[in-house]
């Protein structure tokens, strides 16, 4: 084995591993401050051929490794398990291209989120993909889970953000290019296999993203509603009122936005309190236009009683006090804590009846609990957080059933935007059928023979 790791030490030079006592606690250690066992080795390659030189060198040895990103992620399959090897892309860092032309940008895999953003913003473009990891979150992490976020709605998921991938595979293999074509139909899409696959088939190392106009109008609105069916006629009203061009649709329970305003210290802007709130956003292109627009938009929200109130950004600075409100998503959670959290996918057409049986059914099994709810709903996508059986592991199990056995009876997904790893690896097949499982068993076999790359996350091997 020392030979092995001798080798791998000659190939990424002094600057490109860390070993034994000198290995931080941030390569064992994720954002919700879960822990790993103390990996032997981190790699820190910086560039393709290195890691490609690496993943040969483990393939031929049969030894495991984790890549690692920002370890933002929230299940589990960033942290190294007992043996792995740590594959830190952080050094492949290199902002290398912004083609204006083209409207393309092409990074390294460890770049951080909000640097892509910045510097997309400074050439006069947006890099619309937004979560709120996006000060230490990677492009590469993002990818590898296909990361979601405030802006799907009109924007798509990471996936659909990326228009060329380079990947290593298990063997050293370099494939994919960093194509700048919006259209390329030349056979399987083989970016798509690195994409939302956690790690498991490949190491994405360079990716060429899609940039979009950035902005220059920024409308944002909080309105309170009474019920959901209202909130799903409100969100279907303002889609007809801009083709389809809501930029965020961000919904709220009471429970929730109640946790959000302690936490935040805030007074809500409204005399009553309402069982719903709706955070609905338009980016345009004209500021004086779009804010009449969207101002005129909600007046005949209100007349056609879809809203009950609502209260309309002036400023900048009040844009952000209202997106503070759904940003203290974090803040609630660790108040709360210990929670149990979900984030779930359920059609929209069935997320009234999913959200009433689900509370229903955690307060007929932990009375007295507190469960808040809020989400991405303009795409379907619920956060739930609940105190029920958070401190007993059984307890935590028999909740986890309860909510992704109603989320695949209501035909939903048990992962909307943060991935199976570790965590969620029990509850797969409530949302996914053994023949699925079994074709990606298949492709993990095929692609990553001796099962070095992320072994267990996902599904067990
Ligand atoms: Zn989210």
């Amino acid at each position: 084995m020392s030979e092995l790791f001798d080798r791998l030490k000659e190939a990424v030079g002094p600057a490109g591993f860390i070993a034994g006592d000198d290995v931080g606690p941030r390569y064992f250690t994720d954002v919700a401050d879960k822990l790993g066992p103390k990996p032997n080795l981190v790699l820190r390659p910086a560039s393709t051929a290195e890691v490609s030189e690496i993943l040969a060198l483990c393939h031929a040895a049969g030894q495991p490794l984790v890549p690692q990103g920002g370890m933002t992620g929230l299940v589990g399959a960033g942290l190294p398990a007992e043996g792995e090897v740590v594959l830190s892309l952080e050094r492949l860092n290199a902002i290398e291209e912004i083609d204006t032309e083209s409207s393309t940008m092409t990074v390294g895999a460890g770049t951080v989120l909000q640097t892509i953003q910045e510097q997309a913003g400074a050439k006069g473009f947006s890099f619309p993909l937004d979560l709120g990891a996006r000060g230490s979150c990677t492009i590469g992490g993002n990818l590898s889970t296909n990361a979601g976020g405030n802006r799907v709605i009109r924007y798509g998921m990471a996936r659909d953000l990326v228009l060329g991938l380079e990947a290593v595979l298990a063997d050293g293999s370099v494939v994919g290019n960093l194509n700048k074509l919006i259209k390329n139909n030349t056979g399987y899409d083989l970016r798509q296999l690195f994409i939302g696959s956690e790690g498991t088939l490949g190491i994405i190392t360079r990716v060429t993203l899609r940039l979009y106009p950035k902005p220059a109008s920024q409308t944002l609105a909080l309105c309170g509603l009474d019920d959901f069916a209202q909130v799903i006629r409100f969100l279907r009203h303002m889609q007809n009122a801009f083709s389809g061009g809501i930029s965020a649709f961000e919904v709220m329970w009471q429970s929730y936005f109640a946790e959000a305003l302690k936490v935040t210290g805030r007074h809500s802007p409204f005399a009553d309190p309402h069982p719903f709130y709706a955070l609905t956003e338009v980016l345009g292109g004209s500021p004086e236009r779009d804010q009449e627009a969207f101002e005129s938009a909600l007046a005949s929200a209100f007349d056609a009683g879809l809203i009950n109130d609502a209260v309309v950004a002036k400023s900048l600075a009040e844009v952000n006090e209202l997106w503070q409100l759904r940003d203290a998503s974090s803040e609630v959670t660790r108040n709360l804590a210990p929670v149990l959290g979900y984030d779930v996918s359920i059609p929209v057409s069935r997320m009234v009846a999913f959200a009433e049986v689900l509370t229903a059914s955690i307060d007929e099994l932990h009375p007295g609990n507190k469960t808040v709810i809020f989400g991405h709903v303009g795409d379907g996508n619920l956060h739930v957080t609940t105190t029920a059986g958070a401190a007993d592991p059984e307890q935590s199990k028999a909740v986890n059933c309860l909510v992704y056995k109603l989320t695949g009876a209501n035909h939903g997904s048990i992962s909307a935007e943060h991935g199976i790893g570790i965590m969620k690896r029990p509850y797969l097949s409530y949302s996914r059928s053994d023949n699925d499982i079994a074709l990606m068993r298949t492709l993990k076999a095929a692609l990553d023979p001796k099962g070095i790359l992320s072994p267990g996350r996902i599904f067990e091997v």
